[in-house]
């Protein structure tokens, strides 16, 4: 098939079409991936030995891409190839590469097969002539992205040679939080820094984009506080209970209930409970923070939502009650329960965000029968309680509203899967569906069908977020609505990105305006220091892993603080499941239930959960390996290590200070068999 650009497309490519690395910066909607197809077009028919690789940030592009761009454009002529996370293919990413001329994977994938050593899986980045990278304004700090091209401008500032060439792709770069221009000039030179490139955008058809483009009407949905809220009183009641039941010292130096620096506080909370050993703390902390989500939910959406989070804790704990704390805190919400189901119930005290909700859908799906919208809400639990709401709603459902909801692929119990998520997209271009109910994470970079109404409900992101968002609404005569409460923070972050994009704006002119030379020594200066920083934190990082032997340090049960085990009696599998493999901690632990999981792996499956045997903390799961040994896979969250500097809580297994031995199958099953001489 022939390609045709649009004026300003043509435009943004020239620097590729010339060989130099460069970051296309263009609007949702103004067809950036069209315009990577024609540059990899370009570049196969005019390199020798050329290879392309497309390297995105989600799962679900990697099809999204592979269907609608790259292959009808280019499947004919060379052989495009995409490759998922959930195929077996990447297990043989190297070969594949070498019998294709474009692939298409997530950078995840790349990232693996640059470390693997072996060789049907390794490849080099010199392997490739072109890298396209798909919004590459995430190719900044500790992303995959970066990790990639950390590694390129390693080799870059070291003068090696045969460099793939880069393209970058993004509706915009954002300022990276900040708030003045010549900061956030610094961060879009940072990011041209790590990608190695120019920032190209269209100067001569800017007029021809916002055609294309256009924006839709903005309006403030703004409600008033609620005037009296008897169910929030409640809960902020039943907390000061619980502030009451903890020492003075503690209760006072905790910041306003509700808000997100109360959230911070009581983790910090539990962390210093668990140091002290202290469960009157860590278990009022623990609640607390179920009592806050409660209070937070309460400000998004409906009363009853925010009931339910706290009946599900205190009715599905596996926990058993241990103390006094225990007693006390599942005694206080069993005796409110009552009256706090009651209070949630009574609609004259319903969140006015959700009637204006109402009234802004109901105005534009009354007006226009073919109306499509998209509500963005922060949470993925937001996204559940708002579907529940509308499809409750008798005034919505008259207007013939069918909700879908869409959020994240993950491996959690609330991540929707891959194919389910393709359906909802699906069902909303063919009109079954007219509103979408989606996390703003997960709607980045879907080809989602055209809106005529996008609402923002309670939200708070950046502004890279928000400009993605208005990009949705691209029908003629659009609105994109704001719903806030007035003088919230919602509001104040809405108008605060308004100034972030405009901020954005200027930041790339004045990069832009650099003259070659002076871009030049900018960036090779910001390269340097990054390679040079790279170096010292691998450094760091390796010295801290080796900071206690192994046999130093003891594992607690972060619910109980039991002693349960050695960090010498730690394996890890796949450099990422750890597994103790102690015949003796089998005493500690009982299971439950069976762990489902949509994803498949090499060597091993999933087993049943596994609580503390004196609390009923979880701690994570059994797993099969090769179908014969089962052993029980820890999650670091559920521990604290006891180490000869103190007692430390971690929130991933690569920040502990000891060094974690790989699995070997061989060497633990025979330990089993120890009649079997497997050395000989
Ligand atoms: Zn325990």
């Amino acid at each position: 098939m022939e390609i045709t650009l649009r004026s300003y497309q043509e435009e943004v490519v020239q620097a590729a079409l010339k060989g130099e690395n460069s970051i296309i910066w263009l609007p949702t909607g103004g067809g950036k991936t069209r315009a990577a197809v024609y540059v990899a077009k370009k570049h196969l028919e005019t390199t020798r030995n050329a290879k392309v690789a497309v390297l995105v940030n989600k799962v679900h592009l990697v099809d999204q891409h592979f269907n609608n761009e790259f292959n009808p454009y280019l499947g004919k002529a060379y052989r495009v190839k995409a490759i998922s996370g959930d195929s077996s293919d990447k297990d043989l990413f190297g070969r594949l590469v070498k019998d294709s001329d474009l692939i298409i994977c997530t950078a995840q994938i790349l990232e693996n097969a640059l470390n693997s050593s072996e060789e049907e899986k390794h490849v080099e980045l010199t392997d490739f002539s072109l890298l396209i990278i798909d919004e590459c304004h995430h190719t900044q700090k500790e992303s995959v992205y970066n990790k990639i091209m950390g590694r390129y401008v390693e080799k870059k500032v070291r003068k090696e040679r045969k460099l793939p060439q880069v393209l970058g792709l993004t509706a915009s770069p954002g300022t990276g939080g900040n708030k003045t221009l010549a900061k956030a000039v610094e961060h879009v030179l940072q990011i041209c820094a790590n990608l190695d490139s120019v920032i190209v955008s269209t100067k001569n058809y800017a007029s021809k984009l916002k055609e294309v483009v256009p924006r839709p009407r903005k309006q403030y949905d703004i409600v008033e506080k609620r005037a009296l809220d008897p169910f929030g009183d409640h809960l902020k009641l039943m907390m000061s209970l619980i502030h009451e039941f903890m020492p003075s010292t503690v209760s006072r130096s905790l910041r306003e209930v509700g808000t997100q620096d109360y959230e911070a506080d009581v983790v910090e909370l539990e962390k210093t409970g668990v140091k002290e050993e202290n469960r009157l703390i860590t278990q009022c902390a623990l609640h607390l923070r179920q009592y806050n989500d409660a209070l937070l939910i309460h400000d998004t959406v409906r009363m009853v939502d925010a009931f339910n989070v706290l009946d599900e804790f205190y009715n599905s704990r596996s926990n058993k009650l241990l103390d006094g704390t225990d007693f006390f805190l599942q005694g206080l919400f069993d005796e409110n329960r009552v009256e706090l189901k009651q209070l949630a119930l009574d609609a004259r005290y319903e969140n006015p965000k959700l009637a204006q909700l109402q009234r802004t859908l109901l105005k534009e799906f009354k007006e226009n029968k073919m109306s499509r919208g998209i509500i963005f809400s922060k949470t993925r639990r937001g996204t559940h309680c708002l579907y529940d709401w509308v499809n409750a709603n008798h005034e919505l459902q008259k207007v013939k509203i069918s909700a879908g909801i869409l959020t994240g692929t993950g491996t959690g119990v609330n991540h929707m899967n891959q194919n389910k998520q393709k359906n909802t997209i699906k069902d909303f271009r063919l009109g079954h569906l007219n509103l979408l109910i989606s996390t703003s994470v997960a709607e980045e970079g879907l080809d989602i069908a055209e809106c005529n109404l996008v609402v923002r409900y309670g939200l708070l992101t950046n502004e890279i977020a928000q400009q993605q968002a208005s990009g949705r609404a691209r029908a003629l005569n659009s609105v994109y609505s704001v719903v806030a409460e007035e003088g919230g923070r919602e509001l104040r972050r809405e108008f605060t990105n308004e100034y972030l994009e405009s901020l954005t704006s200027n930041a790339i002119d004045q990069v832009q305006s650099m003259s070659p030379r002076e871009f030049r020594i900018k960036i090779t200066e910001l390269q340097q220091t990054a390679v040079l920083i790279r170096i010292e934190a691998e450094r760091k990082k390796d010295a801290r892993k080796r900071r206690y032997s192994p046999d130093q340090v003891h594992l607690q049960c972060r619910g109980c603080f039991v002693f349960v085990g050695l960090g010498e009696d730690i394996r890890k599998i796949e450099n990422s499941h750890h597994v103790n493999i102690n015949p003796e901690f089998q005493r500690h632990y009982r299971t439950g239930k069976q762990v489902f999981l949509e994803k498949t792996f090499e060597d091993w499956e999933p087993g049943q959960v596994i609580n503390c045997r004196k609390c009923g903390k979880d701690w994570g799961m059994e797993i099969k390996f090769k179908k014969v040994a089962i052993l029980p896979c820890l999650n670091i969250k559920s521990f604290s290590l006891d180490t000869p500097g103190g007692k430390f809580t971690h929130k991933q297994w690569k920040d502990v200070e000891f060094q974690v031995t790989e699995f070997d199958f061989i060497d633990y099953m025979s330990s089993r068999f120890p009649d079997l001489d497997l050395d000989d």
